[in-house]
């Protein structure tokens, strides 16, 4: 009944259909943080994306091994081999264990993954935990002939590699005009090529995280990390890979040239790549002053925030643009998602109250084939969002007499806005479920506060305001009424 789903392959640049390579199975590999830092949200969004990528193919019926890796050793400063290991350096300024900092900012990002409602992946290997895979695989792409030895640090042979094979596949760069660009071999001369790149690093002295390996202490180049655990758990070739854009240039790039060197096999068919994110137009960036982490978007404490927006307003927020498009952070932006979420939501709570009639009077078959539609067509969050709001417009039809629901139509709707809101979308109610009956426990206990003031028991309607206070429950009485609020 639905159209066949189709996703923009970053490596052919087209929009593909997509069949699993095993039927009924799809394995997916996405890169995930590397913990040294608190979680971001360029981060955030590109996990967010992958999640409703993720919850969208079970949604299809498939069973899915998503894998997504957390780096704890081995990321360098920079992408060229260069500078000193991120997590080594923190651990260094902070005076701590490297594994403090990878287990402080692991916990982190688990944590804004949990408030933005993420599924977590189905395996989250790391690293430290396959050191001896990335040896045995740098050992494989030297026997294969496409990496070589020097003082203890083996280096990717990219002029060698590049011969027969076309290394820059992804980021279709031209190769030429890339080493002639390249810059010279600053401090790098043990590289006999300006692409070259590290599959081992000799350990200097002063490192902290490093492990034996054929070719002495070292630890392992970042790209490698990647390749080692994919083809580990997924085999050496499956069905998606992504990340942020980002990577594409190098991070990926160096990924497939490892696996065509190790096992002749290009690792993914599909390659997912998302955009990246802006602040009023502008690049988020630390230098520009522009960037806010998770916490304070959630709390609104950043100069540039007018208040804080709750976890699924921006979750809402996030997917109110294509993964593939540039997402800009305004306050506007946010108020108008936060507002669009609650109308959504608000239609979702009504539609089981609303009355039915005997005849159905609205397409319930083209209101569901658009949603199916927008996200076949390469998960298009934004058009299915704007198909789920046609659906609230006739919700509210229905609601106002103007249109019509048999019971059975009612219910199968029901179903199909939670499917998509919850289960596929990912968003969650963010009051309790228990909000409207703890609403009606309080109205019940301030008409008794009420009735001990009206025959002037006044210690008992203290006694109560106090008793209510101390377990969270702040009362408030003015001209109007009492109302009340949580304290948190
Ligand atoms: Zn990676």
């Amino acid at each position: 009944m639905n159209s066949e789903l189709r996703i923009y392959n970053s490596l052919t640049r087209n929009t593909e259909t997509f069949t699993p390579l095993h039927a009924g199975y799809v394995g997916m590999y996405v890169c995930g943080p590397t913990v040294y830092n608190n979680a971001h949200l360029g981060n955030a969004r590109t996990f967010v994306s992958f999640d409703v990528i993720y919850r969208y193919l079970m949604h299809l019926g498939y069973k899915v091994r998503y894998v997504r890796n957390i780096t704890d050793a081995g990321h360098l400063e920079s992408d060229a081999d260069e500078g000193e290991d991120k997590i080594s350096k923190k651990a260094k300024l902070e005076q701590l264990e490297p594994m403090e900092i990878v287990q402080r900012y692991t916990i982190d990002f688990h944590e804004v993954m949990q408030l933005m409602n993420t599924l977590p992946p189905s395996i989250e290997p790391t690293a430290t935990g396959h050191i001896i895979e990335q040896i045995e695989m740098t050992k494989q792409i030297m026997a294969n002939g496409y990496a070589y030895e020097v003082n203890g640090s083996v280096y990717f042979d990219v002029e060698k590699f590049a011969q027969t094979n076309n290394y820059t596949i992804l980021s279709g760069r031209n190769l030429d005009e890339l080493l002639n660009n390249t810059r010279e071999l600053d401090g790098q001369e043990e590289k006999k090529g300006r692409l070259d790149f590290a599959l081992w690093i000799k350990a200097k002295p002063e490192h902290i995280m490093k492990w034996p390996s054929p070719w002495g202490l070292g630890f392992p180049g970042w790209h490698l990390e990647c390749s080692a655990m994919s083809n580990k758990y997924l085999g050496n070739e499956f069905d998606i890979h992504g990340g942020g854009m980002d990577l594409i240039p190098t991070h990926h790039t160096n990924e497939i040239a490892q696996n065509l060197a190790c096992s002749h096999k290009s690792p993914a068919r599909f390659w997912i790549h998302t955009n990246m994110l802006t602040v009023n137009g502008q690049k988020m960036s630390k230098s520009l002053g522009n960037s806010f982490l998770p916490h304070e978007l959630f709390s609104g404490n950043h100069p540039l925030l007018q208040k804080g927006y709750s976890p699924m307003s921006v979750r809402f927020f996030m997917l109110q643009a294509h993964y593939r498009s540039t997402l800009d952070f305004s306050n506007e932006a946010l108020q108008a998602a936060e507002k669009g979420l609650q109308r959504l939501m608000n239609a979702v709570n009504l539609l089981p109250s609303v009355k039915t009639s005997v005849q159905t009077s609205i397409n319930m078959a083209t209101l569901k084939q658009s949603v199916y539609e927008a996200l076949n067509d390469d998960f298009n969050t934004p058009i299915a969002i704007a198909a789920l709001f046609e659906i609230v417009r006739n919700i509210n039809l229905i609601n106002d007499g103007k249109e019509s629901i048999n019971e059975a139509d009612k219910t199968a709707l029901t179903q199909f806005i939670n499917t998509m809101v919850f289960d596929v979308l990912g968003l969650k109610t963010e009051q309790s479920a228990n909000t409207g009956k703890i609403d009606g426990l309080m109205q019940l206990v301030l008409e008794q506060r009420n009735a001990a003031k009206a025959r002037k028991d006044y210690a008992a309607s203290d006694e109560i305001r106090d008793k209510l206070k101390s377990i969270g429950f702040e009362i408030k009485d003015s001209k109007e009424g009492t109302t009340y609020t949580i304290l948190n």
